[in-house]
């Protein structure tokens, strides 16, 4: 049961965003000195809304900027799908996202200056500036009838983690019953100020980060691009919740030493969320014993939008948990057989699936891959997890790159990642399986030491150690490999495909 505004009611403004009717003085949201209330967010985007309705498609030129938000927004209200690019795609993948998805139509801010590969699509220029005579009364309703729940809202590629971006085609209904879903978790309400700098071309900035604050009327502090000062000034002057990736949570963590006011904010806030990947047990402890506040982990992905959450009216710190499914979220976890795993023992691993109608429809123009990411209605979500007794999941990594077969055991990459970066020594650590004669797979680190002095650097030996130590002997890595950075993508994650793991599928 939605637990948020109903969706539905021939009303296109009210529906999925009804504070742009209901709120109009309320403040939306805010870049830098830039910032619209909802009835400057309904004018500006209302206008553009006018201007592509019944284009069948639009691009979106997604810069970290108010111009954004507003492109996406006017798209919803047109009921036209949208797709939002990164504007640091290299050449090829924009063109095959651009050959793929054949946009009629580009928005992007003025003044923006676009790659070759989008100069042949026609272009309208977002204008997020608010005019004089913004509304500061009820709205009127623009014209055009409220697009169905299937329709398709948005079509988001997949971060490329694996394999080469999937579009992800998003019916607004997933969008809207996802985020009720993570609101009633998180407790968000239109009173909460929301801070964050994440990109915003995937779900968790776009979707999650803008359209959320807005679904509840409340307010989106967007810091243009993450700093650990814009957190800590953002959190001080009203900020209430924080979104991150880890790579992000990271780098607070390492801050709070040397910086009180940082330590206060966060102390402040009432809720830290991390996701897009595992935070790394570390962090999580440096940030709950320096501020007080737990970070609450959540899971999600492209196709299914949010799935679980740690809740915020459970107590528990739960540090390593992804937490429970989220209000209208089915998870099983299945064996390599397929059978579902009933065991909630925290041991027996499967792989997570999902149902709901938090779901995509689909991948734009792959009906194969699309079959073949169903088991029935169950949707594959290639993740390996375990379930403790109170239902709560903990994910053990991805089932095409993090889980190991040495040995006759299966391994995480995780724990040992944890493991590895529990050593002084270590900075950042990754861990892949390799075809090993004996073993199978033999598992291998791959580590950026604390210190880049070669002859400060632990010994593989020590660093084999430790994990036999922490962790048991058949995990520890059989060879340890020194880089000076991990390849990680614009979400943080660690591209593991660079480190000679299998791409998804194979
Ligand atoms: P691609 O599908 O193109 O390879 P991707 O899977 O990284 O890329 P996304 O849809 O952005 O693309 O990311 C979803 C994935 O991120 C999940 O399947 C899961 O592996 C990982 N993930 C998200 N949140 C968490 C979390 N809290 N803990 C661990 N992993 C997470
Ligand atoms: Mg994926």
């Amino acid at each position: 049961t939605p637990t948020g505004p109903e969706a539905g009611g021939g009303d296109p403004l009210g529906s999925l965003l009804p504070a742009l009717r209901t709120s109009p003085g309320r403040p939306a949201l805010r870049f830098g000195e830039r910032a619209l209330t909802y009835g400057q967010l309904a004018d500006t985007a209302g206008a553009l809304a006018a201007r592509i309705g019944g284009a069948p498609l639009v691009a979106l030129w997604a810069t970290p900027t108010l111009e954004t938000a507003v492109g996406t927004v006017a798209a919803l209200l047109a009921g036209v799908p949208v797709v939002p690019l990164n504007p640091k795609t290299g050449e090829r993948e924009l063109a095959h996202i651009l050959a793929d998805s054949a946009p009629a139509l580009v928005l992007a801010a003025a003044g923006d200056e676009l790659p070759a590969a989008l100069r042949a699509v026609e272009r309208i220029d977002i204008n997020a500036t608010a005019t004089a005579t913004a509304p500061t009364g009820p709205l009127p309703v623009p014209a055009g009838p409220e697009p169905e729940p299937a329709a398709p809202a948005m079509i988001v590629y997949t971060s490329g983690t694996t394999g080469p971006p999937k579009g992800a085609v998003l019916p607004r209904r997933a969008i809207a019953a996802s985020l009720d879903a993570v609101a009633d978790a998180w407790e968000w309400t239109g009173d909460d100020v929301l801070v964050h700098g994440l990109p915003l071309f995937h779900v968790h900035g776009l979707i999650i980060g803008v359209l959320g604050p807005l679904r509840r009327g409340g307010a989106l502090r967007h810091l243009g691009r993450f700093s650990v000062d814009g957190v800590a000034r953002e959190l001080a002057d009203g900020g209430t919740m924080l979104f991150g990736v880890p790579t992000m949570y990271h780098r607070l963590a390492e801050s709070l030493d040397v910086d009180p006011a940082l330590v206060k904010a966060l102390a402040g806030a009432r809720l830290l969320v991390s996701g897009s990947a595992a935070l790394p047990l570390p962090d999580h402890t440096r940030i709950t014993t320096a501020t007080g506040r737990r970070v609450v982990e959540r899971y999600g992905m492209t196709e299914t939008l949010m799935n679980t959450s740690v809740r915020v009216d459970d107590p528990r710190p739960r540090p390593g948990s992804v937490g429970v499914p989220l209000p209208g979220v089915e998870l099983r976890l299945v064996d390599e057989a397929g059978a579902e795993v009933a065991a909630y023992d925290g041991e027996t691993i499967g792989e997570i699936q999902v149902r709901g109608t938090n779901l995509f429809s689909g991948y734009l123009n792959r009906p194969e891959a699309t079959a073949a990411a169903f088991d029935g209605d169950w949707f594959r979500t290639g993740d390996m997890a375990v379930r403790d007794a109170d239902g709560a999941v903990r994910i053990v990594g991805r089932k095409a790159t993090d889980l190991i077969k040495s040995g006759g055991y299966k391994i995480g990459a995780g724990e040992i990642e944890n493991a590895l970066l529990d050593h002084p020594g270590v900075r950042e650590a990754a861990v892949t399986g390799e075809p090993d004669p004996d073993l199978g797979e033999r598992v291998v680190a791959w580590i950026v030491p604390a210190d880049a002095d070669p002859g400060a650097r632990p010994s593989p030996e020590e660093l084999e150690a430790h994990v036999a130590r922490q962790l048991s002997p058949h995990k520890r890595p059989r060879e340890v490999r020194f880089l000076d950075a991990l390849p990680r993508n614009d979400m943080g994650k660690i591209m593991k495909r660079a480190l000679g793991a299998p791409a998804a599928g194979s």
